[in-house]
């Protein structure tokens, strides 16, 4: 009796006829198969186009690094397994022992763990600037990396952009901005001159809540570098998550501008109700940073924080009775979720350091999705009660 034939005879190869999908395929694939000893001279010499492994490189993957590119407007960009891996791997790859890294109080709680409890204990030198004083003023000579965000999270406070260009220009500081709640249809910071820019790919670039994503974009060279960092770091995006990810983008357009209209509506709505003591919204006149952020952002974006009246009590009340927004920490989804900052963002924070963030235990943060927001606005005014 002969053998089965246990040869894996369909393994790398390619579609029976010249296929040409619609859409782009998941290689689901750790590495690829080379043809001869001569094929991996030819790729090892940069000659001859192909893929070696999927640590350093995989073609799902470079699909969705393509558009993210076009999005923010870069020469190239790279996607990683997260946010918390875009910002790893971009300060990790950019800074050494004895650097100065200015950063922003008013971030990412994960990004301010990550640099005061692990770079710092590698030899960065971090200086966090509070919330309220001038970002721009406190880069200096000895400056070698900034990291901000704009809006900012729960108070959606705009830093001026240019302005920090421009300081990080005249001392020869690489300037990175988190630009994950903005989305690079509403702001395009490497149009305003900031070298890199970085998202957390899991909100409204992938935007339907169904992975955990990062992104970095900027320069060629800055984004080789970087490459080779996320290459040694590891935190590489699986392909199949890199296909759900771009995928999402397919709808970015539509979505972020309907976000960007709802979220403006209630935010009106929400300011106009004497149940309501606070709306923050930049779209909004009220709001500090109006002006700054008509000046630098296409569109206000899908994120609005409400002080209620009454405390704390008052804004857990509120919270419970949502029957149709979800109470959830993250954003950028199509799903509307409402997150109270003292009990997620900003838990266990020192009230100090929340009167400096301007954060109020009555503040509810509202991500804006895609229902209809007449629904959204009877939801509200249903929560609010009596
Ligand atoms: C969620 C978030 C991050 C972290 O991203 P992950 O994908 O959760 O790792 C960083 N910055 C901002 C502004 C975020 O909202």
């Amino acid at each position: 009796m002969s053998r089965p034939d246990t040869r894996l005879v369909h393994e790398g190869e390619g579609p029976r006829e010249q296929a040409r999908p619609a859409t782009t395929p998941i290689y689901q694939t750790s590495t690829f198969l080379f043809e001869s000893a001569a094929a991996l001279e030819a790729f090892n010499a940069g000659k001859g186009a192909g893929y070696l492994y999927s640590r350093h490189a995989n073609p799902t993957v470079e699909a969705a690094e393509a558009k993210i590119a076009a999005l923010e407007g870069a020469d190239a960009a790279l996607v990683t397994a997260s946010g918390m891996a875009a910002t790893s791997t971009a300060l990790v790859g950019l800074l050494s022992a004895g650097d100065e890294l200015v950063v922003s109080a008013a971030v990412y709680g994960g990004t301010v763990k990550l640099v005061t409890g692990i770079l710092a204990r590698f030899g960065v030198k971090v200086r966090l600037v509070p919330i309220a004083d001038d970002l721009a003023a406190a880069i200096g000579p000895s400056t070698r990396v900034v990291w901000f965000e704009s809006p900012t999270n729960p108070t959606l406070r705009c830093v001026d952009i240019a302005r920090v260009v421009e300081a990080c220009r005249a001392h020869g500081a690489t300037s990175i901005i988190d630009n994950t709640f903005a989305t690079p249809l509403n702001q395009q910071p490497l149009a305003l001159g900031v070298d890199l820019v970085m998202h957390s790919a899991t909100k409204y670039l992938n935007g339907h809540s169904d992975i955990v994503a990062g992104a970095l974009a900027g320069s060629a060279t800055l984004i080789e570098r970087l490459s080779e960092a996320r290459r040694i770091l590891g935190g590489v995006l699986d392909p199949g998550a890199a296909y759900a990810l771009a995928r999402g983008m397919k709808t970015m357009g539509l979505r972020v501008a309907r976000q960007n209209e709802s979220a403006m509506r209630l935010a009106r709505w929400l300011e106009g109700d004497p149940r309501v003591r606070q709306v923050l919204y930049p779209g909004l006149p009220s709001h500090p940073d109006h002006e700054l952020a008509s000046r630098q952002m296409r569109g206000y974006g899908g994120m609005l924080t409400v002080a209620v009246r009454g405390g704390y009590e008052a804004a857990c009340r509120v919270f419970d009775r949502f029957e149709l927004i979800g109470r959830a920490a993250s954003l950028g989804g199509i799903e509307t979720l409402c997150s109270m900052p003292v009990l997620t963002s900003h838990y266990g924070v020192a009230p100090e350091a929340l009167e400096a963030a301007g954060v109020t235990d009555d503040m509810l943060r509202i991500s804006v999705g895609l229902e209809d927001v007449e629904d959204l606005i009877a939801d509200f005014d249903r929560a609010l009660g009596p």
